[in-house]
């Protein structure tokens, strides 16, 4: 008989489709019972949930005169049907068989979509869960990718930054970063996962010092996929660590850094001293009449005194310079950028002097002053503690040595002590010889070789010292130039050459130049204007002077030297480069410059004609000064020998002893005037 699938059986399908997906429990049990009993056509019919009802292995068959199957699907059972009270064919347990079968399907199929809702519930409460305790939580919290693209960002980031999410998500980290210098993938990779303290910056524009700490965030197989990242404003905390270190190291009265700071400072400032081969210095400095002040005025007052000495005394020093308060009334400087140690001593009474005017405090009027110790490094000591032990007592002997405690400065060195005392004395004896007409100039003539005449002569400075007599200029110029008198004396030279070049010019002599020594100080941007001032002043005509510089001055910066050069030579003065040889010119840089003689050292003439290596230098000066259009001039000539190897050399002009010693400006004319009858 041919089968036909019934009206009935695929309404029974879709009845059970329909239970399966809509009911639960026993309304499933029931409504299961009823569709196979009316599938087929039987009185008595029921679904029974659960495992059991038919022998195991079997899926179903008679039992007694009930048609039963389970309904199971692999391993598991979930019940089985069972009809009776008829009598059944094969027909009617296909139908049953399809029946359990489509359940079974259904019932899996169900339970599988309810196991994965379920568990999608609950990721989705986990999550929610999550993204309520990360907002709950005070850090902020965000995560970006591998490029440093923000991905999220919670409320903790929203209020610490004071960017919204929507503002923050999609954008790189690296706009919140404070320093511009600091790359994202140097963090990164140096120091990913690592706590770290770091500066950020809000949207307010606001800096902040943060605790981060970086871990990575990875996809379900492990692989990293970006950064979660947790922030904590620590600013408070690091203001609290910098007002600890202040008060640690700093004197809460002046800000100066306080003895262990300084300690710390100079012995750092030795290490670099020591690899630089340098010199350092300690100096003490201990108030004098400080503690009658606090004493009587109070302590208000002498508080307010002590925070404006402390005030002067940074103002006075370089940047460079290390001052501290140790306790009290007593100081410490440390001077390192300084190439000899008597460099200290002006350092010294310069600290000394800026205490001269009265502090004005209170309505009062006070005074103080300071003694002074010093103590060198590498000499005294190789240590910071060491040096302001011996500095120290250099004060104490200085305190006591000295009439005048406000000028008393001392070395901790008795050497040092009396070079001191010897630089101070011939310091202020040549103040008091500016001041007091002591300086005098002698003239000393040039001579043409192939003519005998005297073409031009160099000015000397004398000082014609009280007690000492004539004091050679070697014993005051380097002197001069440490200090800076050397301005002074060579402002002096210039007017006195110039007064006397201009009695020469009106007297009808005939014209020659007199030469000025120029330092390597005195040849600033001033200089051309101070000249073209004086020619003006006494009417002399600028064929008259000459200057002579040295070498060492042209060592510096070139664009400035050949400025000045230019505007010096624009004038009509003429330039010579005084003891040549000496120094490193070269001949490419000679050429440079707009020099009219190059000056022969005393050093090479000396060894004229005995010394072969002198010899050599001399020749060659003069043939190179010859092919670059200068004229040369030997100074220091006292032998015929000498005359005649630079005579033939080819050398212009000579100067020395043996024509001529430095005279006095009356002898000087005199010769001059002999020579012009001579030769006429
Ligand atoms: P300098 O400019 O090289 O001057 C030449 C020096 O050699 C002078 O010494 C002069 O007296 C000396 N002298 C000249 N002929 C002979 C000689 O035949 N034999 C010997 N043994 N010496 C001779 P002085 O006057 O003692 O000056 C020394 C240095 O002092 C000068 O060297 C110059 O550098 C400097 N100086 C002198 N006056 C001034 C000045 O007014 N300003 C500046 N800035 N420096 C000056
Ligand atoms: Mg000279
Ligand atoms: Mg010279």
């Amino acid at each position: 008989m041919h089968e036909v699938v019934s009206v009935d059986f695929v309404g029974g399908t879709t009845a059970v489709c329909d239970a399966v997906i809509r009911l639960r429990g026993e309304a499933l049990t029931q409504e299961l019972g009823r569709i196979i009993r009316d599938l087929l056509s039987s009185p008595v019919g029921r679904f029974v949930a659960g495992p059991g009802g038919v022998e195991p292995g079997q899926a179903g068959g008679n039992y007694g005169n009930a048609l039963r199957h389970a309904v199971s699907a692999g391993t598991e059972q979930f019940g089985y049907y069972e009809v009776s009270g008829r009598d059944y064919c094969d027909g009617d347990y296909r139908q049953i068989e399809a029946i359990a079968k489509l359940t079974a399907h259904l019932m899996q199929m169900q339970a599988l979509a309810q196991r994965s809702t379920h568990a999608y519930a609950q990721m989705e409460l986990q999550l929610a869960h999550q993204s309520q305790i990360l907002d709950q939580i005070h850090e902020s919290v965000l995560t970006m990718d591998q490029m440093g693209y923000i991905t999220s960002w919670n409320r903790g980031a929203e209020e610490l930054f004071g960017y919204s999410a929507l503002e923050a998500i999609g954008r790189n980290i690296l706009f919140l970063y404070a320093d511009e210098e600091e790359g994202f993938h140097d963090v990164f990779a140096e120091q990913g996962g690592r706590m770290m303290e770091v500066r950020r910056r809000k949207k307010s524009g606001e800096v902040f010092w943060a605790s981060l700490s970086l871990s990575p965030l990875r996809d379900l197989a492990e692989r990293p996929i970006g950064l979660i990242a947790y922030l904590t404003d620590i600013t408070e905390r690091k203001q609290a660590e910098e007002r600890l270190h202040h008060l640690a190291y700093y004197d809460a009265l002046t800000g100066l850094p306080n003895r262990t700071l300084f300690g710390r400072l100079v012995d750092q400032a030795l290490m670099v001293a020591q690899r630089n081969e340098a010199l350092g210095c300690v100096l003490f400095l201990d108030l004098n009449r400080f503690k009658r002040i606090n004493d009587t005025l109070g302590r208000r007052i002498g508080d307010e005194l002590l925070r404006q000495v402390a005030q002067r005394f940074r103002d006075t020093l370089r940047d460079e310079d290390v001052v501290a308060r140790l306790s009290g009334d007593e100081f410490a400087v440390g001077l390192f950028d300084i190439r000899q140690h008597f460099e200290a001593t002006t350092v010294a009474q310069k600290l000394q002097a800026v205490l001269d005017a009265p502090f004005y405090i209170g309505g009062q009027e006070l005074r103080v002053g300071a003694s002074i110790g010093i103590s060198v490094y590498p000499q005294n000591g190789n240590d910071a503690e060491t040096l302001l032990g011996l500095a120290d007592i250099a004060m104490e002997r200085a305190k006591k040595g000295e009439a005048n405690p406000d000028r008393s400065v001392a070395f901790y060195s008795d050497d040092m002590n009396q070079g001191m005392q010897e630089r101070m004395r011939i310091e202020t004896g040549l103040r008091h010889a500016l001041g007091n007409g002591e300086l005098i100039l002698y003239y000393q003539p040039k001579f043409e070789i192939g003519s005998g005449r005297i073409v031009g002569a160099e000015a000397l400075v004398r000082w014609v010292h009280p007690q000492r007599g004539l004091v050679p200029p070697g014993e005051f110029i380097p002197l001069a130039e440490s200090t800076g008198l050397i301005v002074q004396v060579g402002e002096w030279v210039l007017e006195q050459a110039c007064a006397q070049a201009a009695v020469w010019q009106r007297a009808g002599l005939p014209p020659f130049r007199l030469a000025v020594n120029v330092s390597a100080r005195e040849f600033t941007q001033s200089l051309p204007a101070r000249v073209a001032d004086t020619l003006a002043r006494y009417a002399l005509d600028p064929s008259w002077l000459e200057l002579e510089i040295t070498e060492s001055t042209l060592m510096h910066d070139f664009e400035r030297v050949t400025g000045i050069m230019d505007r010096l030579t624009a004038l009509g003065v003429a330039l010579s480069l005084d003891d040549f040889g000496t120094g490193y010119s070269s001949l490419s840089y000679l050429k440079r410059f707009p020099i009219h003689t190059l000056k022969i050292d005393r050093s090479f003439t000396t060894g004229i004609p005995g010394d072969q290596s002198d010899c050599a230098i001399a020749g060659t000066i003069i043939s190179m000064a010859r092919q670059l259009g200068l004229r040369v001039i030997a100074e220091g000539v006292e032998t015929v020998d000498q005359l005649d190897f630079l005579r033939d050399s080819g050398c212009d002009e000579v100067q020395g002893y043996l024509y001529s010693k430095p005279l006095p400006a009356y002898d000087f004319e005199r010769s001059l005037r002999d020579n012009w009858l001579l030769l006429s």
